[in-house]
């Protein structure tokens, strides 16, 4: 547009001047028109040939209104100093230049100038402009000057200075300040209410933005095409697919929504898009008669973000013939990117010279983080030239979500020690947190939360309460998780699923189904992960009845389909009646292909159920998918050896030799008087090493004592299959010095009488240990609670809270 009376204004001034024909055809014209612009100062020394000092010569007037239109402001300025005697027509002509130019310091320096120094009273055209370069300026001090000299001149009255003053404080987040003048408004125009449409909306206030927009047809204005498009971004920021639908109606209706706005029409499609309605968006699509780089980019983010890979490539593809995709359309593609796609774009985007781009660059570190490949994201990283939070944030995930918690922990000190530009937000303690809750650390992670009190994060944000729920929770501190999960004022979605879960793995199951009625009752739709949560709490706890239930209800009440973690879930629940036909029966009615996760539940009953065959059966079909799993080959080779079956233990143990797979070293990890003290399975390195090894001794007299005469003990009858020399060696190294148990009896000593001792394990704890542990809390009259890679164990008075299933 500009281009166009740019042509059209230098065109005319020289072929004026020249007495040049106009019949010159088009191309030629714009030919001349390039040079001219070029040379802009040509026309303006012709023009001053010919017309200089008449003062406010009207041509020479409109010759400065259409320079200063065409943002050829050096030019408008030499006219504008030639000038004897400017008027507030002139003055305001340069001022709206600047300002739409973009260059608002020069535009608030122009109106100082002339209410300071020439006499010359600014109007109602000069205020909307110098409010505007106020905001552009983000000055909020010079902006808020200016209201008070509008009051004062009584220019408040004016709805287009009140329209721009509402736009200039929604800028610059003062939302209340925008409605005080909203307010006393005496007359309003719909621009005046779709600056407060939009301005609610684009300080995050989506509630405000959509009461707004009722009001205003309350009050009898017709949206137009600019409140359509605000009041979509509201419903989707406020999650009302219902009114967003009954807008989009609205639009058709009233014919704004016509299938050449493609403003209108991306807005509707973006609102679709981000509500997941996948194929009313398709519809919208479809039916645009015109579509420009954006709609096609939220075409394949819509497709990217509801899991239509496939779809997302084929637009992407049919997108490429229309025209160029730009980076975002390659951000928008990333998130349904498996690795191979991935790497694609990676090079796609390096060929067509997109990178370096941070936000683009953060979206590569997401995609390889997700599909695994740490190193990958990690060279993005270090590669990038500009690093900014979400970069950071992006990497930090990546880490913890391929279980490198350590490089975690040091990048999130890097972050904090060296770039103190760059301060670590919500997001980034939300990312680190499980780094902490894995590291199997309590007193790390207590630490980094008293960081954040001293570092003064906002302690009532839900997103940090959220991520400490789940910290203190996998930590082994339930109470404190509680705590945490009492603080959060707006508990979201999230904070029920945290405290849920919290209550599952520590088996306290009728505590998680008690709060996941409290949570329907507050009103908080339960998603994908809550039913996770909750069928992991029924499955821990043993709960079949309220496991089918909540199983049962998640598609009938809640229309929420059952993904693969839920039938997990449900097949650890059957397994644990042991019913093994049953399980098998289950996983071939499943509506997906069985994972080697459900495999592996299926072998987890089949061990504790001691069924030989089943777990033969199970564990090849792990095997088949994941050849080095090593907790399968570790299960099958426990089953035999408990079974005497050496031949098979030997034949395993090859296996794991040529397939490259080794046992995962046992770590435990327990905490006492603020050090961590690690164990490893029959170690000697600790300080106290005799004095552990002692009490581990008078604690196995103590169980012996207690079990004595009991010659049908599941303990000895599990020793007495073993071969002799085994046994010998069994008896004298192996799982009576288990790192767990190394653990459990430094904290019984160094542990007041009566507190419960926390230990951590980074496998699943042996059934031998299990049984020990159970009888180590009667005999101590102690309470011993083992985290393992699952769940927690409390074991009190010789049971567990598992009920020997886990
Ligand atoms: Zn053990
Ligand atoms: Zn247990």
């Amino acid at each position: 547009m500009a281009a166009t009376s740019l042509a059209r204004c230098c065109s005319r001034i020289y072929y004026n001047c020249k007495c040049a024909s106009s019949s010159q055809n088009h191309q030629t014209n714009e030919n001349r028109n390039l040079v001219n612009k070029r040379r802009s100062s040509k026309p303006v020394r012709l023009i001053l040939r010919n017309r200089s000092k008449k003062l406010n010569d009207p041509s020479l007037t409109r010759a400065l209104r259409d320079f200063a239109e065409s943002g050829l402001m050096e030019d408008a300025l030499h006219l504008f100093d030639e000038m004897n005697k400017a008027d507030v027509f002139v003055w305001n002509v340069m001022i709206k230049g600047f300002t739409t130019c973009g260059l608002y310091h020069e535009a608030l320096g122009f109106y100082l100038r002339m209410v300071l120094f020439t006499g010359i009273k600014a109007d109602s055209f000069t205020y909307p402009f110098v409010i505007k370069s106020a905001a552009g300026a983000s000055s909020l001090l010079e902006g808020k000057t200016i209201h008070a000299t509008v009051i004062k001149l009584g220019f408040d009255s004016d709805v287009y200075v009140s329209n721009s003053l509402i736009s200039f404080y929604m800028k610059l987040g003062c939302e209340w300040d925008a409605e005080k003048v909203f307010d006393e408004m005496p007359e309003r125009d719909i621009v005046s209410w779709n600056s407060m449409v939009s301005g609610f909306l684009a300080v995050g206030d989506g509630l405000r933005s959509l009461a707004l927009f009722k009001e205003m047809i309350k009050c009898g204005f017709e949206p137009d095409r600019f409140s359509i498009m605000s009041v979509l971004g509201a419903c989707s920021r406020v999650e009302c697919l219902r009114v967003g639908k009954e807008i989009h109606c609205y639009a058709i209706r009233s014919g704004i929504e016509a299938g050449d706005d493609v403003m209108v029409l991306t807005s509707v499609l973006d609102m679709y898009s981000r509500f997941g309605e996948v194929s009313y968006a398709e519809r919208v699509f479809n039916g645009m008669i015109i579509r420009n780089v954006v709609a096609w980019n939220v075409m394949v983010g819509c497709y990217a973000r509801n899991g239509r890979v496939v779809d997302a490539f084929l637009c992407f593809q049919k997108m490429e013939k229309e025209l160029q995709p730009d980076v975002i359309t390659l951000i928008n593609l990333l998130p349904a990117c498996e690795i191979l796609e991935g790497r694609t774009i990676h090079g796609y985007a390096a060929r067509r010279g997109f990178l370096p781009h941070v936000v683009l660059e953060s979206a590569l570190i997401d995609m390889y983080g997700e599909s695994g490949k740490v190193k990958s994201a990690k060279v993005v990283f270090d590669r990038m030239g500009e690093k900014n939070l979400v970069s950071w944030n992006s990497m930090i995930a990546a880490y913890v979500q391929n279980g490198e918690n350590y490089s975690a922990l040091e990048l999130f000190r890097e972050l904090w020690d060296k770039d103190s530009s760059l301060v670590p937000d919500s997001t980034t303690i939300a990312s680190i947190l499980p780094a902490y809750a894995e590291s199997l650390s309590l007193r790390e992670g207590r630490q980094l939360h008293g960081y954040i009190v001293k570092a003064r994060y906002d302690v009532s944000n839900t997103i940090i309460l959220n991520s400490l729920v789940h910290m203190y929770a996998m930590c082994g501190d339930l109470e404190d998780a509680r705590k945490r999960f009492d603080q959060v004022v707006f508990k979201d979605v999230v904070s029920w699923n945290s405290i849920i879960m919290a209550y599952a793995v520590h088996g306290f199951g009728s505590v998680s189904v008690r709060l996941f009625s409290e949570m329907i009752t507050s009103g908080v739709s339960p998603n994908k992960s809550t039913f996770a949560s909750l069928l992991a709490a029924c499955s821990i706890s043993g709960m079949i009845d309220e496991g089918w239930q909540h199983f049962n209800s998640m598609k009938r009440e809640y229309g929420i389909d059952p993904g693969i973690e839920h039938y997990v879930y449900m097949l650890d629940l059957i397994g644990r009646t042991g019913n093994l036909s049953s399980a098998t029966r289950f996983i071939e009615e499943m509506p997906f292909v069985p994972t080697a996760r459900i495999w592996g539940s299926l072998l987890k009953a089949s061990r504790n159920h001691n069924d030989i065959t089943v777990a033969e059966f199970a564990a090849e079909q792990v095997l088949k998918m994941e050849h080095d799993n090593t907790g399968c080959y570790v299960l099958l080779l426990n089953m035999y050896s408990e079974a005497g079956r050496w031949d098979d233990v030997n034949r395993i143990k090859l296996l794991m030799k040529s397939q490259g797979v080794s046992r995962t070293t046992n770590r435990s990890i327990v905490e006492t008087k603020g050090r961590a003290h690690v164990f490893t399975n029959g170690d000697r390195s600790h300080v106290e090493t005799n004095k552990i090894y002692q009490v581990l001794d008078i604690v196995l007299g103590m169980i012996e004592e207690e079990e004595e005469g009991k010659e049908e003990d599941s303990y000895v009858h599990c020793v007495s299959k073993m071969r002799p020399e085994t046994l010998l060696k069994e008896n004298s190294n192996s799982y009576r010095r288990h790192s767990v148990r190394l653990a459990t009896c430094l904290g019984l000593i160094s542990t007041e009488t009566g507190r419960t001792v926390l230990v951590r394990n980074n496998t699943r704890i042996c059934r031998r240990c299990h049984e020990f542990l159970e009888k180590t809390s009667k005999v101590t009259r102690r309470e011993i609670i083992v985290g393992d890679s699952k769940i927690f164990h409390h074991f009190s008075n010789g049971c567990c809270s598992c009920g020997n299933y886990w």
